[in-house]
């Protein structure tokens, strides 16, 4: 199939319209500071894209979505009706796509496949050291006064072993990192990286890394074969008191299970950024409502249980490169140049 690019559209010369899903003010700062070099017609909704939210779009050229806009095949349908072309993801991520349906629609699909993996590296190591050295309780006590040393034992992570499970941009910069700490890093990824094994880090069968690993790090895509990658085979040959960190997607582990896990005593910390539900509660304060999901609630209230709210990717740098990123995708679309992000069905 040929696909489309806005330059088939030779008449229309006015600037390209996108309609901005999900947005915070964040994303309106950091794209409206970049657009100024594009010179793109931006609406930006705060409202997720879904199948009752395509009906918004008129006269809209592409859309640009984030971690929870649903991208499936009755939206993609209604998006091609519409006269949409491109789908812009503006994050790494795309799980969330049906992209067989956008294939069948002859939509383009673009994202960010890289942006500070810095960031989410670092967010990640931020939880380790948070679980470990319990600092966000610290910080409560001492501004109660509350001087006492109990319950705020930790551990050194020099020497410890660290599971890398995706060693992909994000996972390599996290191995680096974890080397400085002087940990032994052990990492599982379908493709094994030379590099990355220069830098001291060993590749092992996933069994050994979940049995060796005092720390398991996940760092891998969503994908068919990764879901619920953490489950109730993996969780019992895992060190007794382990520390589980999820930076990637909330269904990379099965939550029920975990909480299983953590009450047994088996997970001994759980960090996690991502959540299976997060679409009904991430990126919104909530803080005056009842929360209905009971297994939110319950991670919540495990002491040894961090949770933040998809915040890895937030820094300057990545949102940075995130506007850029995204921008230049839709200006190599309108101009009909190679699509060097395009996700495309494999
Ligand atoms: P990447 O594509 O560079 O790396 C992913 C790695 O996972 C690759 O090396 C790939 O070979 C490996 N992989 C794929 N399937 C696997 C499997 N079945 N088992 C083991 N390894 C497998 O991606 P990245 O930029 O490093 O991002 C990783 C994930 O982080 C993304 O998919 C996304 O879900 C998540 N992410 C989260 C945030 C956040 O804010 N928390 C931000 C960006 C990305």
């Amino acid at each position: 199939m040929e696909f489309p690019t806005q330059a088939d559209n030779k008449f229309d010369s006015s600037p390209m319209k996108i309609a901005f899903f999900s947005t915070q003010p964040y994303d309106r700062k950091f794209f409206d500071e970049h657009n100024a070099a594009f010179g793109f017609t931006i609406e930006y909704y705060e409202t997720a894209l879904s199948e009752k939210t395509v009906n918004l779009l008129h006269d809209i050229q592409a859309v640009c979505v984030f971690v929870n806009d649903q991208v499936n095949r009755p939206v993609v349908e209604q998006l091609a009706k519409r006269g949409i072309k491109i789908i812009a993801l503006r994050c790494a991520g795309f799980n969330n796509v049906d992209l067989q349906a956008t294939t069948d629609h002859g939509l383009r699909v673009v994202r960010v496949p890289a942006y500070s993996p810095h960031a989410v590296a670092e967010h990640a190591v931020a939880m380790i050291m948070t679980l470990n050295r319990k600092t966000h309780k610290a910080y409560n006590r001492v501004r109660e006064q509350n001087f006492s040393l109990n319950g705020l034992l930790g551990f050194d992570l020099f020497g410890k072993t660290i599971g890398v499970i995706g060693t992909g941009n994000i996972g390599k910069v996290f191995c680096s990192i974890m080397l400085g700490f002087g940990c032994k890093v052990l990492a599982y990824d379908l493709y094994p990286n030379d590099k990355v094994t220069k830098t001291g880090v060993s590749y092992v069968p996933l069994v050994e890394l979940i049995e060796k690993s005092d720390i398991i790090s996940l760092h891998c895509p969503l994908t068919v074969e990764t879901k619920y990658l953490i489950n109730d085979q993996s969780i019992p040959l895992m060190k007794k008191g382990v520390m589980l960190i999820n930076t990637s997607r909330g269904a990379l582990i099965d939550t029920k299970t975990v909480i299983a896990g953590l009450k047994s005593g088996v997970i001994g910390a759980l960090g996690i950024d991502v959540y299976e539900q997060e679409e009904k509660l991430f990126f919104r304060d909530l803080s005056e409502k009842i929360i209905k999901d009971d297994i939110i609630s319950r991670l919540s209230s495990f002491p040894n249980v961090l949770i933040t709210a998809h915040q890895g990717f937030f820094t300057q740098e990545a949102l940075t490169q995130i506007a850029e990123t995204t921008l230049s995708n839709l200006r190599s679309f309108e101009t009909g140049d190679k699509l060097l992000n395009e996700v495309k069905l494999s």
